[in-house]
Parts: structure tokens; sequence; C-alpha cells
């Protein structure tokens, strides 16, 4: 009996200073799985990205949030889950999709797989699901309809480095994320990440697939870290420090306000804007419009302040113009009835331009140069997920 006694308060001893250990040693103890689990995201398999069990980076499958304004007037829904494309639309040797916009004028090819899945708010969503490769090709021929081998390659790069970066930041730091509470997609098809209309011609596919295994698994890093992708147009001449324009990127001092080798001065642009029409667009009595440069925000009323972003997503939905630049001057027409913007560069001004990477290109810089000029002291490397 005093034996079982003791046997008994030995085992408890031994819970009770088990659970002692346990209960202070077990961040030292667990952290080491933890972090690594944290630090290598392909160990998550997510419905937005399928890691390629061989063939590296380029060859994962990434979802893809499709606009369906544009194209679900030809697809109906047929199940939980099941897609279903109307006689308009066709499989194409089983890895492309292809359907008729919402006119009937013109048809839209994907590759890879398209699928509908429902939303809870009782929609449902268009998803691509596609090679990164593929994704890259398809990327490259919707921002530049001609390029050369070159340029296409920079590009390239940098769209990888988008797609890197928003996996990593998904499975790492959400909050920097472009969707970070998407559950099956990865990012969209819109300029918010990156302009994507699928393969837009079979020609120009081919070629810009090139490029993208020109630089295979390649990607842009900054202290180890992917690089934030930003490219436009065309600058007008001169690139803007990117954190000038995108006050969140304060810590990426790799952009840099430097001279760039497109035309100065181009492209020229001007916009008209009733005075009346964005009064109701802003909800108050809209009398001056101007920018402040650093940090930059467009200013009404000479008060208000709005950044780049802000503004441009109240105008595309106004279904005014919209602004092609953040560098314009502000003028009044038609006795003040009317804003009469004229301005130089195409997108935002940032990071690379395609017009100075293409001058650039011409004067017999590769990719690797080309990049080093627009993204200061940064490392291409090769990755695998
Ligand atoms: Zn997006
Ligand atoms: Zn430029």
């Amino acid at each position: 009996m005093n034996y079982e006694i003791t046997l008994k308060k030995s085992i408890c001893l031994i819970i009770i200073f088990g659970g002692f250990i346990l209960f202070f040693l077990w961040p030292v103890i667990f952290s080491p799985f933890v972090l690594s689990a944290l630090a290598s995201p392909a160990a998550v398999t997510q419905p937005y990205f399928i890691s390629s069990a061989a063939g590296g980076f380029d060859e994962s499958t990434i979802a893809v949030l499709i606009d369906r304004k544009k194209y679900l007037s030809e697809i109906i829904l047929s199940g939980a889950g099941i897609i279903c494309i109307t006689p308009a639309g066709e499989k194409i040797n089983g890895s492309f999709v292809s359907f008729m916009d919402k006119e009937k004028k013109s048809s839209f090819t994907f590759a890879g797989e398209v699928k509908i899945i429902p939303c809870a708010s009782g929609g449902y969503e268009l998803i691509n699901l596609v090679r990164v490769k593929d994704y890259i090709a398809c990327v490259l021929i919707s921002e530049l309809a001609s390029g050369d081998y070159q340029t296409w390659r920079s590009l390239a790069v940098l769209v990888r480095t988008m797609v890197y970066k928003e996996i990593i930041d998904r499975s790492c730091d959400s909050s920097e994320a472009r969707h970070p509470g998407a559950a099956d997609f990865l990012i969209c098809a819109r300029t918010h990440c990156a302009s994507y209309r699928g393969v837009l011609s079979k020609h120009l596919y081919f070629k810009a697939l090139k490029a993208a295994k020109g630089t295979e698994n390649i990607i842009l890093t900054h202290g180890g870290r992917p690089v934030y992708s930003l490219y436009s147009s065309a600058c007008g001449g001169k690139i803007v420090r990117a954190q000038i324009i995108y006050h969140a990127l304060s810590g990426c001092e790799y952009f840099e306000d430097k001279t760039c080798h497109c035309p100065k001065g181009l492209p020229a642009w001007k916009n008209i804007y009733d005075g009346k029409k964005l009064s109701r667009l802003f909800g108050y009595s809209v009398r001056d419009i101007e920018t402040s440069d650093n940090p930059y925000y467009i200013v009404i009323n000479k008060k208000i302040r709005y950044t780049f972003d802000e503004f441009i997503s109240r105008i595309e939905k106004s279904g005014l113009t919209r602004l092609k630049s953040p560098f314009f001057k502000v003028s009044r027409g038609g006795d003040g009835a009317f804003f009469v913007i004229e301005g130089v560069g195409l997108g935002h001004c940032a990071g690379l331009c395609i017009e100075g990477a293409r001058a650039m290109s011409k004067a017999g810089a590769d990719f690797k140069k080309i990049l080093n000029y627009y993204y200061k002291s940064c490392i291409l490397k090769s990755v695998d997920l």
C-alpha cells in the first residue's frame, strides 16, 4: 500500500515537474519548427499556389482572379465550384481555355484552367490557374505590345519577383500582401497587381514565353528579400523615388530619383474635367487642384490631400478619363467651368521605365544592366518554392 502511494506520488511529481519544464521552455523547444514553417511557404499547400514537384518556381501554378464582368456573360454556373463554359467557349488542346467577351466581339484565351468559385456572398469568382511562366508571358504581352528581348527579360524578372513576393508575404507577413484575406487567389488581373488579359496573341505569347524562359526562376532581391516591383510605361525623362508617390515604401532605399534614358517630356497628355462633375464626385465644391512634391499628394482646395492611388481610383469609378501620370499642371478653362490637366509621362514614373529600358537595350545593355540602373545595388537570385 505504502509502495503504491509512493509510486503515485512519484508519478504526480514527474508530471508536475515535466509540465513545469515544458511551460517555461516551450518557446525554445518549439520555436525552430515554427520558424522553419514560416520561412518555408512551400511547406503549406494553398489553393492560390501549387508548388511544382519538379521544374522550379516557373513551373508552379498560381491562382489569378480575372475580371468576371468582362467575360462572364458566356459562362454559367453549373453546380458548386464546377466550371461550365457555354458553346461560345472551348477548351483548346486541354491547356488553354477560350471564351467570348460580353459583346461577343472578341474571344479571350487563358493558359491553364479557368474555374468558377462560388463566394459566401452568393456571387462567384472567376479564377485562372496558370503556371508562373505562362502568367509572366501574358503580363508581358499585356504591358508591351512590342518590345526587344532585353526589355522583355527585364520586365519578366520584375513580374516574377512580384509573384514570388506575394507568396512570401501571404505566408509570412500578410499585412504586406496585396490581397491578404483572399483564400482562392493570389493576385488580381488589374493593374493593382499587374495587367493580365490572357493570351492576347499566340505569336506574342511564344515570344514573351522565350523572354520568361531566358530569365527562368530569377527574381530581383535586396538584403535577401524580393524587391517591390514597380514599372511604368514612360516617365517623361525623370524617374521619381517610389516612396515619394507610395508613402508606405519608405524603407526601400533601392529606389532613387534619377534621369532616365527615355525621351524627355514625352508622352505629353491633356485631360479636361468638368468642374461640376468633379464636385459631385468628391461630394464638395472643387475649386482648386494642385500637387505637393515630397511627399507627393494631390491637394484639393489647398487642404484636402489624396495619394495618387486614392485620386485615380475615384476618377476611374466616375468614368472620367484617368490621370496618366502623377506629374501635371492644372489651369482653368471655359470661364472656370473646366479644369485643364496637362501632364507628362505614362504610369507612376517610379521603378523601371519601359521606354528607358528600351533605349538602354538599343544602346547594348542587357537585362541585368537595365535592372541595375533602375534598382540600385539589387541582386538577381534564382528561387524555388
Ligand atoms: Zn491585385
Ligand atoms: Zn523614362
